[in-house]
């Protein structure tokens, strides 16, 4: 199979129209997997960015109007589009991101159930409107009525572009806000694929508004323009710091989902081949890319000897490699930036006097393209920056314990809290270890399965906010109450 060569729209999409950026500069987007240009697209700037806010503040008063069931029959449409375009767009992402064709076909598959299950909510929201709550008197009455926020900026990574974006357009509109998305500069095809569907389905003009470029240039100008009340961003905790100190200068709401360093714990009563397979995939999937990865394995000291040595064995038979071929396990890491960084990372663990056991630099046999070997680090001191800070690449960092108790206080040892993966035979071990992990998910026995009805979103430094499930949609919603006395 040969890269796709689709046809996308290099320009930026603003008031239902794709018009070009006013400054001619351009941004060239690069396949991780052969290093090779796959195009360019517009590097827009503070002027796109208000012009793209002025359209969604023109389209927000008629959007905020129309009932559930019409925003329900446009994001419908979208998951059809996107449906009857999925092999084209896990294409785009593979071509885009890097990652396997199989994972991107994955990721197509969220953003249909993603638009589907928002489509959902959105036709329940008419019934739901003005419903009484019950109080303790009967002098008055009371309804409730949740409304669209207004204008919402929505930035996103670029280690599953199309979904991220998905998880922040869908509910919007179903709550019935107008949008203005940015994509990473890195990975903006898949959004503007996703734009030119949106385009299809005739969504009202300035609904939806897309804006490429750079974050310190758009997505900054985006966050501090007066014509937003709320911006949701995913991203690096930095930068979701930065993100939420310029909103304060307007007080904007703000939702932020950013990194992560999540444990897997493996105690020794748990199905140890079933185990073996989540850890990889918790680690290896996306080239590690995910704010989820559980990049801190905790194996119980008692059967640490011969899980690691199966798992080095495991690692070792990873197919790593053109991400369109079939047999393929893990591609490149998505950017060269990011492929430095993981390196920088990989010579720390070293200096840090951990155990390198498998990996650590360019598999001999690919030669072009970002590509890494699985790495994996025992023996990782507790303090060191390899453990403590989010690599986001395909290394893993592994330490033993000797009681449930340490398990728990070592992995909750950390400025994040996501997500943890328990693995575990005891089902009284398993309602107890969930209980006391400071995380937002916790999969018990289970890959990083994702449900459109579950939340997303951690505690500490890792989230303000959840996604997905009803709480996506009330993120884009303000409450009124309307309180009536009740003539007698
Ligand atoms: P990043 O923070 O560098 O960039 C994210 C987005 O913010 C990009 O679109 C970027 O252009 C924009 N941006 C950069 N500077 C900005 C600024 N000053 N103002 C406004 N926008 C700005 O992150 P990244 O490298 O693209 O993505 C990787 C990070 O994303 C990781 O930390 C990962 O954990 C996190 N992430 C979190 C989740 C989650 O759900 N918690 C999901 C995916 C990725």
């Amino acid at each position: 199979m040969s890269y796709p060569t689709q046809q996308f729209h290099p320009q930026i999409y603003i008031g239902g129209k794709w018009c070009d950026a006013q400054s001619d500069q351009r941004a060239s987007i690069i396949n991780p997997a052969t290093e090779e240009l796959l195009g360019e697209v517009a590097m827009a700037g503070k002027a796109d960015v208000h012009a793209a806010v002025s359209a969604a503040v023109a389209a927000k008063a008629a959007w905020a109007d129309t009932s559930g069931q019409v925003r329900a029959g446009y994001l419908r449409a979208i998951a059809q589009a996107v449906l009857a375009q999925r092999d084209q767009l896990a294409q785009l992402q593979t071509a885009n991101n890097g990652k396997p064709l199989a994972e991107a076909a994955i990721d197509v598959e969220d953003v249909i159930a993603t638009f589907n299950y928002y489509a959902d909510l959105a036709a329940e929201l008419d019934a739901e409107q003005d419903q009484q709550v019950s109080l303790p008197s009967s002098d008055y009455r009371a309804n409730l009525r949740r409304e669209p926020c207004g204008v919402v900026g929505l930035i996103v990574p670029w280690n599953f572009p199309m979904v991220t974006a998905a998880w922040k357009v869908a509910p919007a509109l179903a709550a019935g806000c107008t949008v203005v998305l940015k994509p990473s500069e890195i990975t903006p095809l898949p959004e503007l694929a996703l734009a030119a569907i949106i385009d299809q389905v005739r969504l009202p003009a300035g609904v939806f508004n897309l804006v490429t470029g750079s974050g310190a240039e758009v997505g900054a100008a985006l966050v501090a323009h007066p014509g937003l009340s709320k911006v949701s961003f995913t991203g690096s905790t930095a930068i979701g710091s930065a993100v939420m100190k310029s909103a304060a200068d307007d007080l904007k709401g703000v939702s932020l989902e950013l990194g992560g360093k999540s444990a897997a714990l493996v105690f020794a009563d748990a199905d140890i081949e079933a185990a073996l397979d989540i850890v990889c995939g918790g680690i290896f999937f996306n080239c590690g890319q995910m704010c989820s990865a559980t990049s801190r394995l905790l194996v119980d000291k008692s059967i640490a000897e011969n899980f690691i040595a199966r798992l080095k064995q495991r690692i070792e038979t990873i197919v790593v490699g053109d991400p369109l071929a079939s047999a393929t396990q893990m591609g490149p890491i998505t950017s060269a930036q990011q492929y430095q960084r993981v390196q920088q990372y990989i010579q720390q663990g070293l200096a840090s006097g951990a155990r390198l056991l498998t990996g650590g630099g360019r598999p001999a046999d690919l030669l072009k393209g970002y590509f890494l070997a699985p790495t994996v680090f025992t023996e990782v001191p507790l303090d060191s920056a390899i453990w403590r800070e989010e690599i986001f690449g395909p290394v893993l960092c592994v330490n033993t314990f000797d009681t449930e108790d340490e398990a728990v206080r070592i992995a909750n040892d950390s400025d994040f809290g996501l997500v943890a993966t328990l693995l575990t035979g005891d089902e009284q071990r398993a309602a107890r270890v969930s209980a006391a992990l400071q995380v937002g998910l916790v999969w018990v026995n289970s890959g990083q399965v994702i449900f459109p009805q579950t939340s997303w979103g951690g505690m500490k430094k890792s989230s303000i906010g959840r996604e997905l499930g009803p709480w996506g949609m009330h993120a884009f919603q303000e409450i009124k109450h309307v309180i009536s006395a009740v003539r007698k």
